[in-house]
């Protein structure tokens, strides 16, 4: 491993205050060879080396965050840094030790096995960013693969975090993609055909990446001081707030991750985000959007569907399933931290209450969905209820639709015959096969409209405003599987454009942008099941 002298480009120093290793226990071994890890949170290991880095993208508004200059970000230095071959001075890299729960099921030993923590930042703001790379070689954690990622899955991870971000979702964040120059054997569906693919590095950024499975380790071996190590240091580094940690911080930090947990899936199903692999092990203890695998959007709305292969049986990670997931998650992670906190009933109540405070963000939610001022309890349960199932009736895109029921105009004194056909042409756009729709569908389509328009015209918003809260909450772009897929595709053959087309697409994804309107386009029928587009597996 070499070292760097000259860190950016001369002007700025950057300063690391790498906490997570000076505070938690280390592993004393230091050989990168694959075992299991005792008593420790962390290994050093040093990222691989490869052979010719080359940078595909960055992300300027995360160089901004942790300080980085446009010059340093363009500068060879900068490739080099982030492709694992060069540390800069006040770097110590690490991997994490972590277990989880895997479709249900308790798998002991994961750990970041292509993850490496290069070292914290602690910005201007006096906030801290761990800087983190993935896919840059074998860790202790690795177990049998080979610690690497591939491009067409780091597009996925680089161009899905930043969007997500602007989409205001919480998420860790991507600095840089890079291309190591060596390929990667993967066997994308596990069908016994592996294939060579370019082998890339993404740089991901997060106050932390601690996860469930971080605190499931510890409790399943029984190391109740490094969990107690573990926890407290989480809570005086990433919730200060609640105070020097004793019993009754612990419940509350609990509490707060219950919530985090229940906004995050909240803006999932607001934007139609389906994760596809909700383990343990890849929930953020900050609840922050992390790991992104075989991750999908939905395209017609279908609560059942899951974009992962691997899933593809049990649909668990489905859409619909989401919230139930997280709080099956968040039991586990309760049992986790029972051991520290010595008493069962106030993990249930908060696991509990993340049931009731999910259900009423959902209520919320879908109210600035449809634009209405408020949630009437009792009423608009019936008009949501409805709505949704006749949105999985038909395919019928989510996006499109909620974009354009903003522009109904409501401006007549009554649901009549005309408004409700004129409503009905605007939002023919958002159905994948409207010549298949039978009258069944449309007389239950019609009765909601005119219920939905009455509702409407009694808040009596002017039909500007309505839109423009409407707009805020229902994004313009999403980003679709194939889309993804044909930036991947472009990728492959050396053309990077279209990832930067999508970067700058998802800098503003609430805004019309007329020249860009083709990337808000419904999915085309040759994307229907094209591997990458509808189906991913967790190969990658
Ligand atoms: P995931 O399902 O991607 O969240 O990964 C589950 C576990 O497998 C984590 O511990 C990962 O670090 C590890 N893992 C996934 N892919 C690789 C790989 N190519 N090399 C080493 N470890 C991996
Ligand atoms: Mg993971």
């Amino acid at each position: 491993m070499t070292y760097a002298t000259p860190i950016s480009d001369g002007k700025e120093s950057i300063e690391f205050d790498n906490r997570f290793v000076r505070e938690l226990p280390q592993d004393p071994e230091t050989a990168n060879t694959r075992r299991q890890v005792l008593g420790a949170c962390y290994s050093r290991v040093n990222p691989t080396q490869v052979s010719s880095p080359k940078l595909v993208a960055y992300s300027r508004e995360v160089a901004a965050l942790v300080g980085f200059s446009k010059a340093f970000c363009e500068s060879e230095a900068f490739t080099r840094v982030f492709a694992g071959n060069l540390l800069m001075p006040g770097m110590e890299p690490y991997a994490a030790c972590y277990g989880g729960h895997q479709f249900g099921n308790w798998a002991g030993q994961l750990g970041d096995g292509r993850a490496i923590n290069l070292g914290e930042i602690v910005n201007q703001h006096a906030q801290r960013w761990v800087l983190q790379l993935k896919g840059a070689g074998p860790t202790p954690y690795s177990r049998t693969a080979d610690g690497l990622a591939v491009l067409r899955s780091s597009i996925r991870e680089f161009l899905c975090s930043e969007a997500m971000f602007h989409l205001g979702v919480p998420t860790t964040r991507a600095l840089s993609l890079v291309l190591t120059g060596e390929d990667v054997e993967r066997d994308m569906f596990y069908d016994g055909h592996p294939k060579l693919e370019p082998g890339a590095v993404v740089c991901r950024v997060s106050p932390s990446f601690t996860r469930f499975g971080n605190f499931e380790i510890f409790a399943s071996r029984g190391e109740i001081k490094v969990l107690k190590q573990l926890a407290d240091y989480t809570i005086r580094t990433d919730f200060p707030h609640l105070g020097e940690p004793s019993q009754k911080v612990y419940v509350k930090w609990f509490e707060e991750i219950c919530r985090r947990t229940a906004d995050m899936i909240l803006h999932w199903m607001r934007v139609g985000f389906v994760h596809g692999v909700m383990n343990t092990d890849n929930l953020s203890i900050l609840g922050l959007t992390i790991d992104y695998g075989p991750y999908g959007w939905l395209e017609d709305y279908t609560p059942g569907w899951t974009p992962n292969t691997t899933d593809a049986g049990t649909k668990r990670y489905c859409f619909g399933n989401q919230p139930q997931i997280a709080q099956w998650n968040l039991v586990k992670l309760a049992n986790a931290l029972y051991p520290i906190i010595g008493t069962a009933a106030p993990l249930q109540a908060a696991v509990d209450f993340f049931g009731h405070y999910y259900q009423k963000g959902f209520q919320t939610m879908m109210a600035d969905k449809l634009g209405l001022t408020a949630f009437v309890p009792g009423i608009n349960e019936r008009l949501v209820k409805e709505l949704l199932e006749i949105l999985s009736l038909v395919e019928t895109d989510m996006t499109i639709f909620f974009r354009r029921l903003a522009l109904l105009d409501t401006q007549g004194r009554q649901a009549d015959d005309m408004e409700l056909t004129a409503a009905r042409a605007v939002l023919m756009d958002a159905y994948y096969a409207p010549e298949k729709i039978t009258n069944g569908y449309w007389e239950r389509f019609n009765a909601w409209l005119e219920t939905y328009i009455l509702r409407i015209k009694k808040d009596n918003l002017q039909p500007e405003k309505r839109r423009e809260k409407m707009d805020a909450v229902n994004p313009k772009y999403v980003l679709r599987n194939y889309l993804a897929q044909l930036s991947i595709d472009k990728a492959e053959q050396g053309d990077f454009s279209m990832i930067r087309d999508l970067q700058d697409l998802f800098r503003h994804p609430y805004d019309e942008q007329p020249d860009k309107e083709k990337f808000a386009e419904k999915r085309p029928d040759w994307a229907r099941s094209k591997p990458g587009c509808s189906m991913l597996s967790c190969s990658s």
